[in-house]
């Protein structure tokens, strides 16, 4: 069997909920005839989520949501398995968005993005396919903001649902999804030691706080940094070091931004960093490392590894820059582990369910799915893991809501 074909039915056996999905529903078909565009990071968990949409009736129209996080044998096993797929993993972002238009040329019903490129291409360029674009489903936090920020300006066309903000999501896939893969990644691509090591972690948001908790687990030094007062706390609190990023470039062995910002390193903090300091972004696009000021600055540029590129700048120290400045752990790793994606894919199913069933009475705006169906996916979970958990009495209902 090929390993694109491997890995998908790898994924399948640790999936319980979508499995779980799958046998509710696909008899039923709910979503006969529907067209689903998706971009989202194309491996293995991905391609079951897709696999999964067809089981339910749907037709799905596959790319991804950055331009190295595809992965090749995967999205060939799909393409043999009835799902359009146009993807490839590249470093040219024209490819990128040239598979972006191919999706949207099937004017999909709805679209299941990741960072919302192909909600905003469809609000752009693409405003052919508001036509028959009925809602979107948006998976993470720079996407959300993105188009809250098309709300605001009353330019929003169609009703989103934020899939991230639901609890059973960043309470898990950004905290301890990232935590887990991210350090995975910058392990296997550079297998260097962390215990030991002074981590720095640019952000204290969900993705940073999972990043440091594991790096500390791992018995590095942890150092953060953040905007937010209250962030700030929260890791001073936690046990870690805070300080200004001027600060911390100067001590730093390994950073690793989460921030979902730009820019969060200058030229002089760069050329601050130590002899060898390596630097992962697992937050947003290419931009919280500034790849082009190190381009710049840089004296000489090399491959040191499969995904590493060394920059020598002109005070004669070398930095190590991983997966292009892209996110580490799905441009050079497998992403999120198989079981916090089911949550993840759960909760995605659940949500182009809801926009199907209630498209036509939702608001050009931004929802957030009804607790029920963050309750259910966490009931379901505790199903698969055999956990049982008290319930309230009908005396202890009443008591919490009385006021006496
Ligand atoms: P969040 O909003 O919870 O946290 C971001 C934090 O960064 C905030 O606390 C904010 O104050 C801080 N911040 C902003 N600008 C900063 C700066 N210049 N310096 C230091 N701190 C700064 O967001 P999140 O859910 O943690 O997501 C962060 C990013 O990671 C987003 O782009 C999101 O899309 C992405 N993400 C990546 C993965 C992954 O698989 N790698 C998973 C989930 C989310
Ligand atoms: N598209 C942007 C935004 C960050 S993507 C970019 O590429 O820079 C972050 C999202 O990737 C998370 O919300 C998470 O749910 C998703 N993700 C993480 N691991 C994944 C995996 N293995 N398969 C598919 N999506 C994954």
């Amino acid at each position: 069997m090929r390993t694109g074909e491997l890995k998908v039915n790898w994924v399948a056996k640790y999936m319980p909920l979508l499995n779980e999905i799958r046998e509710e529903l696909s008899a039923k078909k709910p979503l006969e005839g529907v067209k689903i565009g998706m971009s989202i990071h194309l491996e293995a968990k991905t391609a079951y989520l897709a696999l999964t949409f067809q089981a339910l009736g749907a037709q799905v129209i596959l790319t991804g949501s950055n331009p190295l996080s595809t992965q090749d044998d995967v999205a060939e096993a799909l393409k043999d398995r009835g799902i359009s797929v146009y993807a490839k993993r590249t470093s040219d972002e024209k490819v990128y968005y040239e598979n972006l238009h191919r999706v949207l040329d099937h004017q999909p019903d709805f679209i299941l993005d990741d960072g919302a490129d192909l909600t905003v291409l469809s609000h752009t360029e693409r405003r052919d396919v508001l036509q028959n674009l009925k809602g979107v489903s948006e998976e993470t936090t720079t996407g959300v903001r993105r188009l809250r920020a098309l709300e605001r300006e009353g330019k929003l066309e169609v009703p989103v649902i934020a899939v991230n903000d639901s609890k059973m999501k960043f309470l898990f896939d950004n905290r301890y999804g990232t935590g887990q893969s991210t350090w995975d990644a910058i392990m296997r691509n550079t297998n260097l030691l962390v215990a030991g090591k002074r981590v720095v972690v640019a952000g204290y948001g969900w993705c940073g706080r999972g990043i440091a908790i594991r790096a500390a687990g791992l018995g590095a030094k942890v150092v953060v940094t953040e905007v937010d007062p209250i962030k700030a706390v929260e890791a001073i609190m936690d046990g870690f070091e805070v300080m200004p990023m001027s600060e911390a470039a100067k001590i730093g062995d390994i950073f690793v931004t989460a921030t979902g910002n730009k820019n969060v390193m200058r030229k002089e903090d760069i050329l601050a960093l130590k002899d060898g300091a390596i630097l992962a972004n697992a937050g947003h696009f290419n931009v919280e490392i500034p790849v082009k000021i190190l381009e710049e600055l840089a004296v000489e540029r090399f491959q040191a590894r499969p995904n590493v590129t060394g920059y020598v700048l002109p005070n004669g120290r070398t930095v190590f820059l991983l997966a292009e400045g892209r996110l580490v752990n799905l441009a050079a790793g497998d992403g999120h582990p198989v079981e916090i994606m089911d949550l993840s894919f759960a909760l995605q199913v659940f949500a182009i369910l809801y926009l199907f069933e209630n498209h036509k009475r939702l608001e050009k705006r931004v929802y957030v799915l009804p607790p029920e169906i963050d309750e259910r996916v966490a009931r379901m979970k505790l199903k698969t893991l055999s956990v049982r958990i008290d319930e309230l009495t009908e005396e202890q209902r009443r008591y919490m809501e009385s006021w006496e």
